[in-house]
């Protein structure tokens, strides 16, 4: 049981280990920064130019192994950084972008070298022919062996090519040039000599790059291990699943219920709107019940039907009262029953005292007298 747990945990162990991009991208970071600060100083070069290979073929991999390089230039390591730029001119490759190629080539840093001149070779006189040039065959002359010999009794001069210098006669160990050359110990070949000064100038102008760069891959590292918790992006912070499932669920709530308040906000307007028009309504009717009584009973028949305020249920009715009298007098009135037609209108002028009605009994009485 003991085991079982311990394995158990060590695995929970590894497989969150696994995740940790962000973590492997924060280790990068306090490598760089170390050495950003002390390139000059070998082991946060070394411990940086180790980091490098953890991270995935991508454009900071390249520009780590370019500041890596100039790291080696620090050291007055050319050669380790010949072979960091190998690897940099296959990743450019690999990844199509060879920017940081250029950034660190070694040619931009270097003094010519005064003792070979740029030519990364020294001359030294031929030890075999101490530069003379010639063969070294104390007998060869110009590549040939003159020799006597005795022909029909007489002495003759016989010439036969020089094996050692195969009749060129120079000096076979130097071809000829009388030197030979080694690498420039002083440049160790190179043929340049490191400006130290050179490469700083560099190593400050890709900083901001880089410093981008290694926040950026932060920012991945961070992002891709939420992807593997299955994690899903909003906005700029990641959530699960269930908290994304819970904000929608609120949010539609949030919207539902704000499409509830305009809905109930429009229903309000609408009903104050119908509100001041029957208000609008129930204060002509003083006057319509008087001038225009045919409209005005209908009014209060059809659209003050349902009325609850007593006040106005009220006065309503005397409107109607009023309304019918005067329908009723202009009908005796047609017929010629000018007295009924009074006797009506001033029985609705007794409901409500109105100039109007009064003018209009005045009217018809002097016209029924005939004056
Ligand atoms: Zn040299
Ligand atoms: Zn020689
Ligand atoms: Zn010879």
């Amino acid at each position: 049981m003991r085991v079982l747990l311990l394995l158990l945990v060590s695995l929970t162990v590894i497989s969150q280990e696994d995740l940790s991009h962000y973590k492997k991208a924060m280790t990068f970071k306090s490598s760089w920064t170390l050495y950003k600060n002390a390139p000059d100083n070998y082991a946060s070069y070394k411990a940086f130019s180790k980091s490098i290979e953890d991270l995935e073929a991508s454009e900071i991999k390249a520009a780590a192994y370019a500041y890596s390089i100039l790291g080696a230039y620090f050291q007055n390591k050319v050669e380790y950084g010949a072979i960091t730029h190998q690897k940099l001119s296959d990743l450019s490759q690999e990844i199509g972008d060879d920017k940081w190629q250029g950034f660190c080539r070694v040619e931009q840093f270097g003094d010519e070298c005064s003792v070979c001149e740029g030519s990364s070779e020294k001359k030294r006189a031929c030890k075999k022919c101490n530069g003379t040039k010639t063969c070294r065959n104390g007998e060869c002359r110009k590549g040939q062996i003159i020799s006597l010999e005795k022909i029909d009794g007489k002495f003759e001069e016989v010439s036969t090519d020089c094996s050692i210098c195969e009749a060129s006669g120079f000096c076979q160990a130097c071809g000829g040039s009388g030197v030979y050359k080694i690498p420039c110990n002083i440049c160790r070949g190179f043929g340049y000599l490191l400006n130290k000064m050179k490469v700083r100038e560099k190593f400050k102008d890709g900083l901001v790059d880089m410093d981008a760069l290694v926040a950026n891959h932060i920012l991945e590292g961070f992002s891709q291990d939420q992807l593997a918790k299955g994690k899903i992006k909003r906005g700029d912070r990641w959530y699960t699943l269930e908290e994304i499932n819970k904000m929608d669920k609120s949010s539609q709530l949030k919207a539902e219920r704000s499409m509830l308040e305009q809905r109930k906000r429009e229903q309000n307007q609408r009903t104050g709107e119908l509100r001041a028009k029957r208000d609008k309504k129930f204060n002509s009717l003083e006057n319509d019940s008087i001038l225009e009584p045919e409209k005005a009973k209908k009014i209060i028949e059809n659209d003050f039907s349902d009325e609850a305020d007593p006040v106005k249920i009220n006065l309503l009715n005397i409107y109607l009262k009023q309304a019918n009298l005067i329908i009723k007098a202009t009908e005796s009135e047609n017929k010629g029953l000018e007295l009924e037609a009074i006797k009506l209108l001033k029985e609705a002028q007794k409901i409500r005292d109105h100039e109007v009605l009064r003018s209009r009994i005045r009217k018809l009485k002097l016209e029924n007298l005939g004056l």
